[in-house]
Order: C-alpha cells, then sequence, then structure tokens
C-alpha cells in the first residue's frame, strides 16, 4: 500500500521498525493472572500520565467504551450522550446489548452539548414512569464532529450538573490526545473531571492494537471483571502492550504535524470547484461537502484514480484523516492533485 496517500482513517497507521522492535523484545506474562510486566507498565505508564489510580489495557476502543457503560449502569438505567457519538452510532448497539440500557441522544454543535442541555435531559427520579438517568457521555475529539475540541469550561459545568444529580461522567477519548495537544490542557486536569476516560492507543498514536480505560482503583477492578466476561482477558499481550508504549512515549508530540496537515489541505479544498464547504478543522480530521447532493462516491473514485484514499461519510461528504504516516511528500503530492 506504500503507494497510496492513505487518508481513510488513522487506523491505517504501521508500525515503525522501532516500535517493532520494542515489541519483538518486550518482557511478557499471562495477563489474567497479572503478570505481564510490559501491560504492567503500560497500566502504571498511564495512571501516572493521567494522574488515576489505575488503568486497564483493553483489545479496542469499543471495548474499553463498552466496558465502562456497563459498569457504571444497571440493566434499564439511561445514558445521554450526542446523536453523534461512537458509543450509538458505531459499537454495534452495545449500550443496548451488553447494558440494557436506553439512550437519551443530545443534538448538540458538532457532537459538543452544553451543561444545560444535559439538565434538560435528566429524567425526574421521583416518576416511575421514567428510565433512572445514570451517566453522561462524551466525546473528544468529536469523530462525526470533523475532529472538534470539547471547551474545557463548559465540561467543568457538566461535571458539577453530573455530580449533582448522581450521575457518572465518561469520555470517549479515542482522540483526545489529539484534543489535549491542541488545548494544551494537562492529562492530568482533564482526568480530573471524569469518572472513566478510554483513550485509542492504535489511531494517531500508531500503535497496532488496544485501547486503555483510566479510572479509580475500585472502578478499574470491576472493569477488569468485566473484561474478563466479555472475552477480553489476554494473555502474553505484552507484545502488543509494548508498542503501546512506544507509541506514548514517541507520537504524542507530533500530532500537532497531522493538525498542521489537516488545515493546509483545508484551505486548499475550499477552492476546488466541486467542493462547497468544509468543516472547521482543529485537529487532524477534515470532513468536506460535494457540490453534488449525491458526490461523494464520484469524488471518492476520482481522489482513488489519484492515489489517493478516502472515507465516504454520507452521500455528499467526505472524510479525510491526517496521521503519522503522510509526511511532507505524501502532502504536496495531494496538494497537487487538487490543484
Ligand atoms: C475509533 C473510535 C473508537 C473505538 O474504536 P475501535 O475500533 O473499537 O478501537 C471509539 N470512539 C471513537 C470516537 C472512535 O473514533
Amino acid at each position: 500500500m506504500s503507494n497510496w496517500i492513505d487518508l481513510r482513517s488513522d487506523t491505517f497507521t504501521l508500525p515503525s521498525d522501532a516500535m517493532r522492535q520494542a515489541m519483538a523484545f518486550a518482557p511478557v506474562g499471562d495477563d489474567v493472572f497479572g503478570e505481564d510486566p510490559t501491560v504492567n507498565q503500560l497500566e502504571k505508564y498511564c495512571a501516572e500520565l493521567f494522574g488515576t489510580e489505575a488503568a486497564l489495557y483493553c483489545s479496542s476502543g469499543t471495548q474499553s467504551n463498552q466496558i465502562a457503560i456497563n459498569v457504571h449502569t444497571q440493566p434499564g438505567d439511561e445514558v445521554i450522550c450526542a446523536d453523534l457519538a461512537h458509543i450509538y452510532i458505531y459499537e454495534g448497539g452495545g449500550i443496548a446489548l451488553n447494558s440494557g440500557c436506553s439512550v437519551r441522544l443530545i443534538s448538540g454543535n458538532l457532537g459538543r452539548f452544553s451543561a444545560q442541555d444535559v439538565l434538560n435531559n435528566i429524567n425526574n427520579k421521583n416518576d416511575i414512569h421514567l428510565p433512572l438517568t445514570r451517566l453522561v457521555c462524551i466525546e473528544d475529539t468529536v469523530n462525526k464532529g470533523g475532529g472538534a475540541i470539547w471547551d474545557f469550561e463548559e465540561i467543568k459545568r457538566i461535571r458539577k450538573v453530573c455530580l449533582e444529580n448522581n450521575l457518572s461522567l465518561h469520555c470517549d477519548g479515542a482522540r483526545l490526545f489529539n484534543a489535549l495537544i491542541e488545548s494544551g490542557i494537562s492529562p492530568k486536569d482533564y482526568a480530573a473531571q471524569f469518572d472513566s476516560i478510554s483513550i485509542c492507543l492504535s489511531k494517531g498514536l500508531g500503535a497496532p492494537v488496544g485501547s486503555i480505560l483510566v479510572g479509580s482503583s475500585e472502578f478499574i477492578a470491576k472493569s477488569r471483571r468485566r473484561r474478563k466476561s466479555m472475552g477480553g482477558g489476554m494473555r502474553q499481550a505484552g507484545i502488543i502492550a509494548a508498542g503501546a508504549l512506544f507509541a506514548l512515549q514517541h507520537n504524542v508530540e507530533r500530532l500537532k504535524t497531522d493538525h498542521q496537515n489537516a488545515k493546509r489541505i483545508s484551505s486548499v479544498l475550499m477552492n476546488h470547484p466541486e467542493i462547497v464547504s468544509v468543516l472547521p478543522v482543529e485537529t487532524n480530521i477534515v470532513i468536506f461537502e460535494t457540490r453534488k447532493s449525491d458526490g461523494a462516491e464520484e469524488m471518492i473514485n476520482w481522489l482513488k484514480s489519484n492515489n489517493i484514499l478516502c472515507f465516504p461519510f454520507g452521500k455528499n461528504k467526505v472524510r479525510m484523516v491526517f496521521h503519522l504516516g503522510i509526511n511532507e511528500d505524501l502532502m504536496n503530492e495531494l496538494i497537487n492533485v487538487f490543484q
């Protein structure tokens, strides 16, 4: 695939030679028995980074989100999230399937809502007709919102509403480092606002497998139990955890480059006759709209004939995701094609 400029997703990132070396020589053991030194090191590293009591290495972001939702709720409870949320749209109905919860959707601004929106959607707990509102989930950055970042002050207000109404607050931080590197907010300050955060290591950070879940010791102990019952107890997982640790130690700062690349291409796209609008670019995702109401497929095929792979996001929308596989040469090639 080395000829392709692959912008379909930051999940297509491949491990570097140095990352593969780290993985090949990682000390391993049986992680179900807590004896994999590399997994233990990764979990300790993440807990320290986010200032939480504990962390849990999970096989995917879907798994870590679904575990968190399950631990925070009881069947019949209600979960508040955005209508654009990955947990609602892209996790195979997992909230209903794994946790038996109903979902209250908020249509916000590019997947972001306010503390007032949360207040407006909490059910009266004294009315036995209504499901008990139990959990609020936000997604930072918002995938379907074109990589939009949440306002940290609004997060703090949402946290306050949650504390006052006995609700847990979970963050689907699949691309949280993209948000933090841009806002300058420290992982510790950010994590202090949440009961749990899930972070993907297999996206822009470039590890081959896995997500990390952070939270209190009690929450992580319950999550470890739930991970096992969901079939996520892995054995010599240090092989893949070593790639995840390498990613965290080497590939966080460089996310800035992906954001610069995304901003660079967005100004080029705005001048293209077949493109009518581009969502504001805040991080590594660019979503643009074609002039024709069903133009996404035609645009994707034209790009493909020029060695560029993108992902359709509806009939007239195309998504591009920038990542560590897109270097300066490929950026210049990409810009040439659009010009
Ligand atoms: C990718 C992603 C996830 C998790 O995806 P997995 O493929 O299961 O690792 C969760 N939330 C968002 C917003 C994502 O983009």
